[in-house]
């Protein structure tokens, strides 16, 4: 529709200003750090202001971090999509998922046996996963359980056969007005530092572009679930093709 296109247009526009404000801030940055550095390096003989130091460090660190979010976000260049087996995607992030998650919280991964098979960009869906993951750690700050599950959809508006990828979390949920809003670039609820606004307007734009759409649904202090649906890719994926080639010892 007319309104998703402006959309579009508006995230285009954004993106590219970004990218080219967070390369720059990039390099501004590094030579920020590199003195920190070497500062850091000449009190510590002398045993004085270090803190100080450190402390101009970590935010530096901090900067630079919400920099390459920023260019990842704009960088819309080097994405390959190909027929990609969700559930291999999603084993695949495990240690990094695992990693992420708090000893409070119960991390449950539910994934369809059967090969469910999309068409994306491989690393844009791991964004995805993660930029989900990460909102509904975020939300659970007093424990609470993250299930990650894949389902095969229901058949989309064209009869084409999807896949449910779902973010659930029992965490605080979200007011009506943060609903409305949550897929603005640089909507944040979270305090300075921590959020950017950017991951679920990056992760609405990856999941567009592959033909499928975000749905959310959530109770305020019950949980929220995130549910993507994306096109099965069509039967002659270079997935199955590549699988069906037997590996064979040297005989
Ligand atoms: P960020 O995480 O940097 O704030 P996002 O675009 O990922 O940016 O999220 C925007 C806002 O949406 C968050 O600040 C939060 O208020 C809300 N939100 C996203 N996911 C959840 C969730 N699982 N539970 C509650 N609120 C959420």
């Amino acid at each position: 529709t007319e309104q998703q296109l402006r959309q579009a247009q508006k995230l285009e526009a954004v993106g590219r200003l970004a990218g080219g404000i967070a390369h720059d801030f990039n390099n501004v940055l590094t030579v920020i750090q590199s003195y920190a550095e070497v500062l850091s390096f000449e009190l510590e003989e002398r045993g004085e202001g270090r803190e100080e130091v450190e402390a101009i460090r970590a935010a530096a660190d901090r900067a630079a971090g919400l920099a390459r979010q920023l260019l990842a976000f704009a960088r819309r260049d080097v994405i390959i999509p190909r027929d990609v087996n969700v559930r291999e995607v999603i084993l695949g992030m495990q240690l990094i998922l695992r990693r992420l998650v708090p000893p409070s919280v119960d991390l449950a991964l539910e994934l369809d046996e059967e090969p469910l098979v999309v068409r994306i960009d491989a690393g844009q869906l791991e964004q995805v996963v993660m930029n989900l993951a990460i909102n509904a750690v975020d939300a659970m700050p007093d424990g609470g359980r993250l299930v990650v599950k894949t389902s095969a959809g229901p058949a989309g508006d064209d009869g084409r056969p999807t896949m449910t990828l779902e973010v659930a979390d029992s965490g605080t949920g979200m007011s009506d007005e943060v609903r409305e809003r949550l897929f603005e670039p640089f909507f944040t609820t979270k305090p300075a530092g921590r959020g950017t606004g950017l991951g679920l307007a990056t992760s609405y734009a990856i999941v567009r572009e592959a033909g499928g759409r975000i749905d959310v649904h959530s109770v305020p202090g019950d949980g929220s679930i995130f549910r993507v649906v994306l096109p099965q890719a069509e039967p002659s994926s270079d997935v199955k093709q590549r699988r069906s080639t037997p590996v064979r010892g040297i005989d």
